[in-house]
């Protein structure tokens, strides 16, 4: 089945409005199994929704169109596309009262061009609004379905899972898995799993890069759901044997999310101090919810200053080696332990730019502390990117750091 997704309104086309309508019906399409193959705005105007529907008609087999079935007067869609199709609209009594009860119950006044909502086209299958005023409609054409659903976000998508999915025969189901790694480049993935990625059909294996990190993602397709398990079973172990070491989460986790399972799971708390993160990775961890059995606190230690009278960093060490350096890592998360009652210390200090420090360091280089009851040690990290990304990249390789040091 090949499917096209026409949204209507002029506030997409001003970008006023984020399409997430065509966002959401892609993706809940794509679990389906359906291809969508275009996604076409259109502004309220009838000869242009005439002009995108009749390219529709001759290209796919399913067109859904979004938006433009409200009572006002710029809500057209119906009745152009209907008009096109040479389908009638009929007053459907049934909507009509639905219509009037919902004015009923909300305790507003119902006024004349609601009853425009109730007009649907001849021959369709209504669909029911539970959280809205206007009805969908699906219908058939010359071989080619129809759907119309509502604009606002909350209805059409209410109105997708409980009425249309029901009305799709689709022929497959496609699944996927995302598998999150962090410590290797896409380039360096791409490359370890290419005789995998070379002879793809089903599964079929696709890496995504962002911040640091790169998600694999792995989607199979087929009539039969326990047999795509299986072959994305056989295709994560398959990739798990070759970078393996890299691999934080099976299961589309963030990284701290499994770092705050860890912690979890060994009764262990956690403290940050933080110079070039700036807060990050504490404000990150603390969106977790449940966050505070593992987590005792986050300062940010951004000046000289503050290193010293908050963590007791020697003003010898950062005269010497600077405030971004091993050294000054290792003193910060050692006094952080110290001052903190908890199991594990992680530290950052960095250069996110864009200038580098008073000793000429590199843009994106960052040492990350760890220290605990035993012993405390700093990573050296170089990233690249603007100032916004290397925090980024640091926030996730300090959880990452975490995670390893717990796992060890
Ligand atoms: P209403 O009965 O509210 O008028 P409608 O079906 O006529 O609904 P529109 O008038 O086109 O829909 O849009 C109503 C609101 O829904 C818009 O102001 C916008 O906030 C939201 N909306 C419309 N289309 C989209 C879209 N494609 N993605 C996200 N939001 C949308
Ligand atoms: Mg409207």
């Amino acid at each position: 089945m090949k499917a096209e997704i026409i949204s209507v309104g002029t506030e997409l086309l001003l970008g006023n409005t984020i399409n997430t309508d065509a966002q959401f019906l892609s993706q809940r399409c794509a679990d389906l199994g359906i291809d969508v193959y275009y996604h076409t705005v259109v502004g309220d105007n009838i000869e242009r929704i005439k002009e995108v529907t009749e390219i529709a008609i001759n290209r796919s087999n399913l067109i859904i169109f979004t938006g433009g079935l409200g009572p006002t007067s710029d809500d057209i869609t119906k009745e152009v596309v209907s008009e096109l199709l040479n389908i009638q609209l009929e007053l459907n009594q049934f909507y009509l009262k639905e219509i009037e009860k919902y004015f009923k119950n909300i305790n507003k006044q119902m006024t004349e061009n609601n009853i425009k909502q109730a007009y649907l086209p001849k021959g369709s299958i209504v669909l029911k609004n539970d959280v809205g005023t206007a009805p969908g409609a699906f219908l058939s054409s010359n071989g080619v379905k129809v759907i119309f659903l509502p604009g606002p976000p909350i209805e059409l998508k209410t109105m997708f899972n409980r009425y249309v999915v029901p009305l799709l025969d689709n022929e497959y189901i496609i699944k996927s898995k995302v598998i999150k790694t962090i410590g290797i480049g896409e380039s360096q993935i791409d490359d370890m799993l290419d005789s995998l990625i070379k002879i793809q059909t089903n599964p079929t294996i696709a890496t995504y890069a962002k911040e640091g990190q790169v998600d694999i993602r792995i989607t199979a397709k087929g009539k039969d759901e326990d047999n795509i398990d299986l072959l994305i079973d056989e295709l994560t172990n398959k990739v798990s044997k070759i970078i393996g070491d890299y691999i934080y989460s099976y299961n589309n986790e963030s990284v701290e999310e499994v770092f705050y399972s860890l912690l979890k799971k060994k009764s262990m708390k956690v403290a940050f101090c933080e110079s070039c993160t700036g807060g990050l990775i504490t404000s990150r961890f603390t969106r977790i919810p449940g966050v505070s059995e593992v987590f005792d606190r986050g300062l940010v230690t951004y000046s000289n200053e503050a290193k010293i009278n908050e963590l007791g960093v020697k003003e010898e060490t950062l005269k010497t080696y600077g405030a971004v350096s091993q050294q000054t890592a290792i003193e910060m998360v050692e006094g952080l332990f110290k001052k903190s009652n908890v199991d594990i210390a992680i530290s950052t200090t960095g250069i996110a730019g864009p200038s580098s420090d008073d000793k000429n360091k590199p843009i994106g280089l960052v040492y990350i502390g760890v220290a605990d009851k035993d012993k405390s040690f700093a990573i050296e990290c170089h990233f690249s990117g603007n100032r916004e990304s290397i925090q980024k990249k640091a926030t996730n390789y300090a959880f990452n750091e975490g995670r390893k040091f717990l796992l060890r």
